[in-house]
């Protein structure tokens, strides 16, 4: 797949997201070879934690973060993929400052504009980069998007496209990476420059 569009596999990394699986599930996802464990929800990925933290995976965080956890989510992940607000930012900064800690993030971007959809506006990134890039604890390595849904992948491809363009202009700020692409459309994302595909239903299921 990665190389028909001429891409080195090695540059396109797969996250498993295991949200409202249970740490059994999670345990044998990881058997089977994934590296990488997407968390949505805070006290959900504290307990698969407490279980699952001797297994050699990288942690990340995919859902919408609450000020309020962000001293646990330091404790936890190795990115986090939805940072969104200066304001949440400077919490994860200071909570990382405290345990010594330098933060890899990504800036969530609310690429199709949708109201239900949490994310920094596209005219706005720029400016939330450069802010979070000036604090100590934390780097911004790079971009990640949900798009809208269509039922037709080839309509999602623009806004992967925008994405990928977005981060080219800030390839001088440091952004390489791109989390795009979920069970339905990690193809066109990858196509696109995903490096980061977040797949749920396909490694795990459907979801209740
Ligand atoms: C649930 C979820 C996914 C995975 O979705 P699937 O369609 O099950 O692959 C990816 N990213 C985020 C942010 C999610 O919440």
């Amino acid at each position: 797949m990665a190389r028909e569009c001429g891409r080195d596999p090695e540059t396109i990394r797969l996250v498993a997201v295991s949200k409202t699986k249970t740490p059994d599930m999670v345990m044998e996802a990881i058997e089977a070879g994934v590296d990488i464990l997407g968390e949505n929800y805070i006290q959900e990925a504290r307990e698969n934690y407490d279980e699952l933290s001797s297994y050699p995976v990288s942690w990340h965080f995919i859902g919408h973060l609450q000020t309020n956890k962000a001293k646990y989510a330091v404790r936890i992940f190795d990115l986090i993929h939805s940072v969104d607000s200066l304001k949440l930012a400077l919490e994860l900064d200071k909570q990382a400052k405290k345990i010594g800690k330098i933060q890899d993030v990504l800036i969530q971007v609310n690429i199709g504009k949708e109201s239900s959809k949490k994310g920094v506006e596209p005219d706005e990134v720029l400016k939330l980069v450069q802010d979070t890039a000036g604090l100590d604890n934390l780097t911004v390595k790079g971009l990640m998007a949900m798009p809208p849904y269509f039922d037709d992948p080839g309509k999602v491809r623009p806004f992967f496209a925008n994405l990928r363009e977005l981060r080219d202009k800030m390839k001088k700020d440091g952004l390489s990476d791109l989390s795009m692409g979920m069970t339905g459309d990690f193809e066109t994302a990858i196509h696109e420059g995903s490096t980061f595909v977040r797949i749920g239903t396909a490694i795990f299921g459907k979801r209740n």
